[in-house]
């Protein structure tokens, strides 16, 4: 069974190495190439948009893929439209493999926001040192934030870099440690940390952190995506590619 993984996370990651283990499959990843020096998933390797989902679905024929599992962030919200388009134009099967959201709990203080404009407009309300932990990609929208200090972490420099009146940037690749987080947060004394509903755990440090030290946290919700069968393990994949062999 020929199975495209559409990647760029740590569960596409962890799909293409169980699926090369397995034997039983081929597996193709797919990545959109952003990132300098890519962790490199097992098994054949594609890089790069395939123009659309009408060059995505021209790429399942062509390659004859048999099952599609779209395993992108859930941020990454125009992969997932065209991966729903190109399946359903190919006939192709198509699972979404994604990590649940984080959810609020006791003691937490979130402020949840639709979009970067609305967390602009909390931020100038009642923050003065921030944590922006949102990547490199979307900072622009902060940088009029003249009155704020930011301390702007990503995998890789921002290019170009925004604009910023007050900001350093920390270049860092997760999993982030508690104590850690912990001593980020105070040693830079923030009150305000600005992140995405990514899900899991390699990220997830700092909302405890700022838990207990009781810091506000802006939180962006998850785009909508298609309404797709969708499991949040390897194994929950790998169970559902089996019985599509065997149906
Ligand atoms: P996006 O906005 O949904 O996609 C924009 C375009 O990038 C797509 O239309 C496609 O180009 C190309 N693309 C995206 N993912 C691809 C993949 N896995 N393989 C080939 N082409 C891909 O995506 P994004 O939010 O920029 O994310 C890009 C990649 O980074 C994704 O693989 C995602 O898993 C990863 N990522 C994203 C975030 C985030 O916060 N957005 C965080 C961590 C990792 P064409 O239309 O030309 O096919």
């Amino acid at each position: 069974m020929r199975v495209l993984v559409l990647g760029g996370t740590g569960e596409g990651h962890a799909l293409a190495r169980a699926l090369v283990e397995a034997g039983k499959f081929h597996v193709v990843s797919s990545l959109a190439g952003r990132t300098k020096s890519p962790r490199l998933p097992p098994g054949e390797l594609r890089l790069g948009g395939f123009g659309g989902a009408e060059g995505l679905a021209r790429y399942l024929s062509t390659s004859r893929i048999d099952a599609l599992v779209d395993a992108t962030h859930p941020f990454a919200a125009t992969m997932g439209r065209h991966a729903a388009e190109a399946a359903r134009a190919q006939g192709v099967p198509l699972l979404r493999l994604e990590r649940p959201p984080w959810r609020a709990v006791a003691g937490d203080n979130w402020r949840e926001v639709e979009d970067w404009e609305e967390a602009v407009a909390v931020l100038r309300a009642s923050a003065r040192r921030v944590f922006l932990a949102i990547g490199r990609q979307e900072l622009a929208a902060f940088a009029p934030l003249a009155q704020v200090w930011f301390l702007i972490r990503a995998v890789e420099r921002p290019d170009p870099m925004p604009p910023f009146a007050q900001a350093e940037v920390l270049l860092a690749r997760g999993p982030f440690a508690l104590e850690d987080e912990r001593r980020l947060l105070v040693s830079h004394r923030i009150d305000t940390v600005v992140c995405k509903n990514s899900g899991g755990s390699a990220a997830e440090a700092k909302l405890t952190a700022a838990r207990e030290l009781g810091l506000g946290v802006v939180m962006r919700r998850r785009p909508v995506r298609p309404s797709l069968p969708t499991v949040s393990s390897t194994e929950e994949a790998l169970a559902w590619l089996a019985a599509l062999g065997s149906a």
